[in-house]
């Protein structure tokens, strides 16, 4: 274990030399303001407080601070949105936060190359409005619009589009990248193709801020559906629902996204948003994101679903059919996540699995479940496998949770490894699901990753205590 040292008062003269006296925070509240983010663990929201924060300008103020740091043996946090769910942002050895919310220009939206080059403070919202006043899209929709684009980079975010779209890993195009040792470097760049030594862009993204700082990402970007529509197929199990997944994509409906849900998420959604959803009575959901070239095209591709769907038990489809409809029943998706928060959650998980085998991968959770007391909601991305997993404790006290708990995460995540799935789909590891890594990724593969991890930091003082220790 590094033994770090503490921030003194000429490591904060040298800090404040490099990023301005206004920049360089070490109030009571702004500490307070940077020791979480959205991940949730057992004791409560989770917290560490840095020693100070630092908002670097530029890319050569952020090399400065990390070569000012490796001198002087200070662990530093990069911080984007603070939106992440694993713990990924929270100073955990204390030291300096590194926010990059000072650095928020969309530098470049090169219309011929499909290309936009931006800042790591960029939020995803603004990348997104930016592009499409150019008539062009960057089609990734993780649920927070609030997270920046270095944070979604750095975990390699995914969202509800992903089935079609991928994560971000497969639109960043190069980066600039500030080293633990200070020094900057550029990887790929405006091309589609590269085979030029290692990949050191796809290495860095999805590393969770643990071997390099993101000071600009090069994004690749594509036209916009010309029409969207949005559907929710009733099942009376869940297995129906994930059974009709394959047939879906073989018959070649254009989904852009297809969710799953069961009812107790659909009521969840209801108490949040006071208002009820569309077929209501039934027991499990599967819900549709459709984009094509025409109206009438999006609407023939819907049809296609419910004859598909019926030939897995179903007997009704809702076409949202209307621009307000689409929007509420897209938003209704996304503030699961919110409505879950506000109803006992007291863990998240974000198991991936072969897409095929959701149904057995719920059905061992449901098992798990019930055998330690503790309920667990599940719904997630049936398009890409990516299951999201809440155990709940409303109506029991908190010793009781407690004490079920980690038994049931751990058969959870042993459950998803066993049928060939891993621990986290999108949110990463971070400090939370750090512990799990070991049931899904062999011990030789952990000591690769370590020794990667020496080579970019070998003084270790980058996100330390992230990933693995
Ligand atoms: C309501 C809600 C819905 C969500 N939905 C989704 C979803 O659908 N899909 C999904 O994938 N995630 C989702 N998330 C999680 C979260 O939004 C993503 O993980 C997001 O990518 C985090 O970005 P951020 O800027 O907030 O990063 P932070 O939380 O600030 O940091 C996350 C990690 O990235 C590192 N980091 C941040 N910036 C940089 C940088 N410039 N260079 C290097 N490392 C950096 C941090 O050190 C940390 O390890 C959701 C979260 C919420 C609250």
């Amino acid at each position: 274990m590094v033994e770090y040292r503490r921030v003194t008062d000429s490591f904060l003269n040298a800090l404040e030399s490099i990023a301005g006296k206004s920049h360089v925070l070490t109030a009571r509240d702004d500490m307070a303001a940077y020791s979480g983010d959205e991940a949730c663990r057992a004791a409560g929201p989770l917290r560490s407080e840095p020693e100070v924060v630092v908002r670097p300008a530029d890319a050569s103020e952020v090399a400065r601070v990390l070569a000012l740091a490796s001198d002087a043996l200070v662990p530093v946090t990069p911080r984007g949105g603070g939106t992440g769910l694993s713990g990924g942002a929270v100073p955990a050895r204390g030291g300096v936060v590194l926010s990059l919310d000072r650095m928020a220009r969309i530098k470049e939206v090169d219309e011929r190359n499909f290309v936009a080059v931006v800042e790591p403070g960029v939020l995803l919202k603004d990348l997104q409005q930016a592009v499409e006043a150019r008539g062009l899209c960057y089609p990734l929709y993780p649920g927070e619009k609030t997270a920046h684009v270095g944070g979604n980079v750095a975990t390699n975010a995914g969202g509800m589009r992903a089935m079609k779209y991928g994560a971000t890993k497969a639109w960043v195009l190069g980066l600039e990248l500030a080293l633990p040792t200070g020094d900057l470097i550029r990887t790929g760049g405006k091309l589609v193709k590269c085979s030029t030594g290692y990949n050191i862009t796809g290495l860095v993204a999805g590393s969770e801020g643990t071997l390099a700082v993101v000071t600009e990402a090069t994004l690749r970007l594509t036209t916009p559906p010309l029409y969207e529509e949005a559907f929710l197929v009733p099942f009376s199990t869940l297995e129906q629902a994930i059974g009709a997944v394959p047939d879906l994509i073989k018959e070649r409906v254009p989904l852009a996204g297809l969710e799953f849900l069961e009812k107790d998420a659909l009521r969840l959604m209801e108490a949040h948003l006071g208002r009820e959803m569309p077929m209501r009575q039934h027991e499990a959901f599967l819900l549709g994101i459709i984009e094509g070239g025409s109206q009438d095209d999006v609407l023939a591709a819907a049809n296609r679903a419910s004859e598909v769907c019926a030939t897995h038990g179903s007997s009704d489809i809702y076409v949202a059919g209307s621009a307000k409809a689409r929007r509420e029943l897209l938003e209704a998706r996304a503030s699961l996540f919110h409505a879950v928060k506000r109803s006992g959650l007291i863990e998240i998980a974000d198991v991936v699995v072969p897409p095929s085998r959701i149904a057995e991968f719920i059905g061992k959770v449901k098992e798990i479940s019930r055998r330690h007391g503790l309920p667990v909601l599940a719904y997630g991305h049936a398009g890409d496998g990516n299951v999201h997993l809440h155990p709940m404790g409303q109506g029991m006290d908190e010793g009781e949770w407690e004490q079920r708990l980690p038994g049931v995460m751990e058969e959870m995540y042993r459950a998803g490894a066993s049928l060939g799935g891993t621990v986290s789909g999108e949110h990463g590891l971070g400090s939370e699901k750090k512990k799990y890594l070991r049931l899904a990724v062999p011990p030789e593969q952990i000591e690769l990753m370590k020794r990667i991890k020496t080579a970019f930091d070998p003084k270790g003082i980058l996100n330390p205590g992230k990933v693995f220790d």
